[in-house]
């Protein structure tokens, strides 16, 4: 059986997933549910609120452990993470860092925190992440190979680095992007700020990349409240991570000596304790996540003219947040499905605005990035908490 599309079809197919006992479903609300009050009391208690706990330490070595890295690195928020991961491969001012157009704000900053240069790379639809052939393309056309790296014909400048995202959760197709790296002596940092529980052939994103940055913002899978953490299978980044987010301070008695600039990143013992009790309900969080995907993805299946995105068949997605894909010839009905399902109390947004349309970010270099702009005019995405 099909149904004809509409705002009200679509509401409706949506209505049919989640709860219906309550007024208003946010698109991804944290869930609370295990140890958080006995661990944060615990902090609270003895005093240990703040730089220094065991928290901390258990946060790390569970991050770790999970994501299958040997090491990871706790830090304040997510963008803090990716600054970081930058710094760590040798990223400098004046260096281009290619990115998808299509993503979140922070990574384009991170990369401005270091002054340098964002350059926008268009997207794939199977992924809605960075697509490796054609930034292939494309790096034929304008990458010059030097002894010293990789760098820009048009603009001169060195191309640095890498940053893919793994896009509200679904793996980027990252074999392909591992030997472009390769080949034309890129650093890979994965921004998997969305994508912790999410397995690309069998390997954890974020496990992928020299260094990973990971996100446990309010709005991700697992909260620290604010919180974010640079993962490595390197054991000098990683030490040189945990060096530079905390100040840069030399161990000593009494002695305060920073041998460097460093940055106030470290993550809180009080979040740490939050992200602790958080972790050991991710493996039901993951679950009930693909249950609800599952559900929306039959659902849609009734209604021609747009579909629920899947995993492609190299993923295991954590499914953070749904998303919906309307085809080209119904695009113009996304604002009114937006209107309708918020109205209704059933909390819907548009893709981020893409990275080049911004005011700081429009004179950066990019590519054709037309799937990119196509993507974000047919893109919703549909409630996703963990119920
Ligand atoms: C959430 C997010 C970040 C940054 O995380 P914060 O913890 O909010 O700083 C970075 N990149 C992407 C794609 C994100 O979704």
């Amino acid at each position: 059986m099909t149904n004809k599309i509409s705002p009200e079809s679509i509401l409706d197919a949506i209505k049919s997933c989640v709860p219906n006992d309550r007024d208003f479903i946010g698109l991804h609300e944290p869930h609370f549910s295990g140890n958080e009050w006995a661990y944060v009391k615990e902090c609270l208690d003895t005093g240990w609120v703040s730089s220094v706990g065991k928290f901390v330490d258990q946060f790390e070595e569970k991050l770790a452990e999970f994501t299958g890295v040997k090491r990871a690195v706790a830090v304040v928020n997510g963008t803090a993470a990716l600054h970081v991961c930058l710094k760590l491969v040798g990223v400098e001012a004046n260096d281009e860092v290619l990115l998808p157009t299509f993503t979140f704000i922070a990574t384009a900053n991170a990369i401005a925190y270091c002054g340098a240069i964002p350059h926008f790379v268009d997207s794939e639809e199977k992924t809605l992440g960075l697509d490796p052939l054609k930034l292939d393309l494309y790096l034929k056309d304008i990458a010059e190979i030097r002894p010293e790296g990789c760098f820009n014909k048009y603009t001169r400048r060195r191309i640095k680095a890498v940053v893919p995202m793994h896009t509200f959760g679904h793996p980027v197709d990252l074999d392909p992007l591992v030997e472009l790296c390769l080949r034309y002596h890129l650093e890979l940092v994965e921004d998997a700020a969305e994508s912790l529980g999410s397995y690309y052939k069998g390997r954890h994103t974020g496990n992928w990349g020299r260094v990973s940055a990971v996100s446990f913002n309010g709005n991700k899978i697992v909260t620290t409240g604010g919180g974010g953490a640079v993962l490595t299978n390197d054991h000098s980044l990683a030490k040189w991570a945990k060096h530079i987010t905390t100040t840069a301070k030399v161990p000593h008695k009494w002695e305060f000596y920073h041998d460097q600039i460093g940055y106030n990143y470290r993550l809180p013992n009080l979040n740490a304790a939050l992200g602790c009790a958080q972790f050991e309900q991710l493996p039901l969080f993951l679950q009930k996540k693909r249950a609800l995907a599952k559900r929306y993805q039959e659902v849609f299946k009734t209604i021609e003219g747009i579909r629920c995105f899947e995993e492609p068949e190299f993923a295991l997605s954590n499914y953070w947040l749904n998303v919906l894909l309307l085809n080209e010839e119904q695009a113009e009905m996304r604002d009114a499905l937006l209107e309708l399902t918020n109205n209704q109390g059933i909390m819907t947004r548009p893709a981020w605005t893409l990275m080049h349309k911004l005011p700081m970010y429009k004179e950066c270099p990019r590519m054709d990035v037309s799937k990119a702009e196509s993507i974000e005019k047919r893109l919703i995405n549909i409630p996703s908490s963990v119920f």
